[in-house]
């Protein structure tokens, strides 16, 4: 059977990344590496839209997010969490786990921060350190402002540090000209490769909070980490073969230029969108972002029973987690997509609803997601 990667991550790799990364391994302290490793530190500061390093780790986006609060912070600050998704209230526990103190804005799944309500929150109490927000909650679906959530932080002392695992080369957000302090990312979502690299870069206010920052840390320490990256090196052995990989999908980031994969992901995502509404399914988030579309379930059906319709046909969506699950299914389209990934997606989604009884035009979806295509 032919498989489709159609989850919110990991994402399909495309050819030219998996035959590097298919090269015999290299050694991170010869010449060849450094070359190597100069090209993809140059090509990140671009996609990062930044002018300070970009640090690299191997492991999970989760790994920059637990950088991010242990270089900055100290125990007992207090911070403000946007909390609207599984992704938001993983910040929170990444900081009740190092006694930090969370002043949560709570959002409603699927709806967006109201940025007055983080305005309130900074207010609240003298000696708010950080602010910490999700570009895009990948488990509602939802995209959240951040550049009226920077323009607020800027104002303070407290630093606004952003998840950008799925909205990295997915949305525009220029990191430098919006005044975000800490951008976090992950390898596996929109930048094409396997699960395993994290990334993180810093605003020189954030790199003035890191020496006084008290939180324990060893692995994660992005002044070590900093000090190998100026002389063109990494603090531990790299994830050489993800390295290599990564310079071939900056290769291919950059050559289709930032502005057009952004205007491409929007145009699946309008295309997506259209195709789910033309069968009469109403999207889960009220703003959603470009990276995938949350859709709620119609009435009397499962979830997980969609979920089900297309894996048995060789599709890997995401169903809903937590208290979302059964309820939404989540269809995402960042990375190595493109029109026709949309309509299989489509396609399967009117099959497998018509399996499990609901009224269903076969080709209607598809059809509202061709018209947004063929513009
Ligand atoms: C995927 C994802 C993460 C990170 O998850 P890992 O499994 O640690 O890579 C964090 N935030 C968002 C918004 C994500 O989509």
């Amino acid at each position: 059977m032919k498989r489709y990667l159609l989850a919110p991550g990991p994402t399909p790799i495309p050819p030219e990344v998996l035959q590097a990364m298919a090269q015999p391994i290299i050694h991170h302290r010869a010449p060849e590496y450094e070359a190597l490793f100069a090209e993809v530190r140059r090509d990140l500061r671009q996609l990062f839209q930044c002018q300070n390093e970009v640090l690299m780790f191997a492991a999970s986006g989760t790994g920059a997010m637990e950088g991010a609060v242990v270089n900055t912070l100290s125990p007992g600050d207090p911070v403000v969490v946007v909390r609207g998704g599984k992704f938001g209230e993983r910040w929170a526990e990444i900081c009740e786990a190092y006694g930090v103190r969370v002043l949560p804005v709570d959002v409603p799944y699927g709806k967006s921060v109201d940025p007055a309500a983080v305005s309130a929150a900074l207010q609240s109490q003298p000696g708010i350190q950080a602010v910490f927000a999700t570009h895009s909650e990948t488990s509602t679906g939802a995209v959240h402002d951040i550049q009226a959530l920077a323009a607020i932080v800027r104002e303070t002392p407290a630093l606004l540090v952003v998840d950008a695992i799925t909205s990295l080369g997915v949305m525009d957000l220029p990191m430098d000209a919006w005044g975000v302090d800490i951008l976090v990312a992950g390898s596996q979502k929109a930048l094409m490769l396997p699960p395993g690299l994290a990334f993180a870069a810093l605003s020189d206010r954030a790199w003035a909070a890191v020496p006084g920052a008290r939180l324990p840390k060893y692995y994660f320490n992005f002044a070590a980490e900093r000090k190998a990256i100026e002389k063109n090196q990494s603090a531990y052995t790299p994830a050489v073969s993800l390295v290599v990989g990564l310079q071939e999908s900056l290769r291919l980031i950059l050559a289709e230029g930032l502005p057009n994969v952004f205007a491409r992901h929007d145009r699946l995502a309008r295309a997506t969108r259209a195709g789910v509404q033309a069968l009469g399914l109403t999207l889960f988030a009220e703003h959603p972002g470009a990276a995938c579309t949350a859709v709620k379930a119609p009435a009397g059906i499962d979830g997980g029973a969609i979920v089900k319709g297309f894996r048995k046909r060789g599709i890997t969506i995401a169903g809903g987690q937590g208290s979302m699950k059964g309820k939404i299914i989540r269809i995402a389209h960042m990375g190595y997509v493109d029109g026709f990934d949309v309509l299989t997606a489509l396609g399967a989604l009117e099959l497998t609803l018509a399996d499990l009884g609901y009224p269903v035009k076969l080709g209607e979806g598809v059809r509202a997601a061709q018209q947004i295509l063929q513009k």
